[in-house]
């Protein structure tokens, strides 16, 4: 890693980070971007885009960040692809990272760490990861064991009818499972799901356990009804997680003022309570969270950095 003292460190490859990467890269800050293992961010794990202004036909998530990234790094960007920023030490300026065992230091920082995907919190869910529980059906839903077979997915949201939709594509049948009886997914994200014939929704039901501990894969869901605490079985060859993300700031824990739910505090546009670090996307939004919003977060953070140089440097 460079001995150099950086002008704009960013943590985080997403629409924020690379966003950011782009508008400090045309100031001429020359930002660093240290990606962490999911370069590109959570988009990378959706299929098309059909919200993103500018894209009528929609566009894959993946190319999406691709040409992001390719954009920020015409101007000048220096995306480090993988690293992962393991603790930062914020107490003093310019501020030291410690980036895969190295030291890195810069004089800000702009934090795009993202969001992660929340878990049920149940053991036999930790104990079936991979053994087809999943978090992306993107990412795994094409894989042979799911093919023609019945599928759970979890969740009321725009994540878990998206996952269920493409899910319809490999599986014989998809089970929208749902705690309350109404989604909370956006109408047309709703509809497409509910009006697909392979979607069957069970309302007011919470996983009690995934099932397939013994056969080390698997098998079906136990399903409880909170409304009449009726259970149920569902026999399914995979259970895809789709209830909501938690943000990326453990590292940040007593470091930064982070709100009750782990959300890295915001005032000012896009300072935080430390001078010179700056935050944008989902690790600190729980209200839009939208690839659209972060990208602006990312923009606004990086004229914020670029400010507080400027000033400094006069
Ligand atoms: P979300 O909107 O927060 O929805 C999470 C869902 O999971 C909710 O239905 C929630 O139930 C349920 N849930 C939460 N904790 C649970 C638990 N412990 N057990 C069972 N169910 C639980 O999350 P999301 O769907 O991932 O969406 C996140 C953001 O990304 C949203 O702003 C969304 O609009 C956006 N998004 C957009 C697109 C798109 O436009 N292409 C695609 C995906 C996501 P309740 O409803 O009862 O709270």
């Amino acid at each position: 890693m460079s001995k150099e003292i950086e002008k704009v460190a960013i943590i985080g490859s997403g629409c924020a980070g690379l966003t950011a990467a782009l508008y400090a890269a045309r100031a001429q800050l020359k930002p660093v971007v240290l990606t962490g293992i999911m370069p590109g961010g959570l988009l990378t794990t959706t299929s098309i885009v059909e919200n993103f202004p500018g894209w009528p036909e929609g566009v894959d998530g993946t190319e999406l960040m691709i040409k992001l990234q390719q954009q920020a790094e015409r101007f000048g960007a220096v995306v480090k692809f993988g690293s992962t920023v393991e603790s930062v030490d914020l107490s003093k300026r310019p501020f030291e990272l410690k980036v895969d065992g190295e030291k890195m230091v810069a004089r800000t920082l702009i934090i795009a760490s993202g969001a992660g995907h929340r878990h049920l919190g149940i053991e036999s869910e930790k104990k079936l990861d991979k053994k087809g529980v999943t978090y992306c059906a993107t990412c795994d839903g094409a894989l042979p064991m799911f093919r023609e077979q019945p599928l759970v997915v979890v969740g009321g949201g725009d994540s878990a009818c998206e996952e269920a939709t493409f899910l319809t594509r490999f599986a014989s049948k998809v089970y929208l499972v749902h705690r309350r009886d109404e989604l909370r997914a956006s109408k047309v994200m709703a509809e497409r799901a509910l009006k697909n014939d392979k979607i069957e929704p069970v309302w007011d039901s919470e996983v009690s356990r995934i099932l397939g501990e013994e056969e080390n894969k698997v098998t079906g869901v136990l399903l409880r009804n909170n409304k009449n605490n009726e259970e149920q079985t569902i026999q399914c060859a995979g259970v895809f997680i789709a209830i909501g993300h938690l943000p990326n700031t453990q590292i940040f824990e007593g470091k930064l003022d982070l709100d009750e739910e782990g959300y890295i505090r915001r005032s000012e546009g896009s300072r935080t309570n430390i001078d010179g670090v700056f935050v944008a996307g989902d690790c600190s939004d729980k209200v839009y969270r939208q690839a659209i919003t972060a990208a602006g977060m990312g923009c606004a953070a990086a004229i914020d950095a670029e400010r507080f140089l400027a000033k400094e440097d006069q």
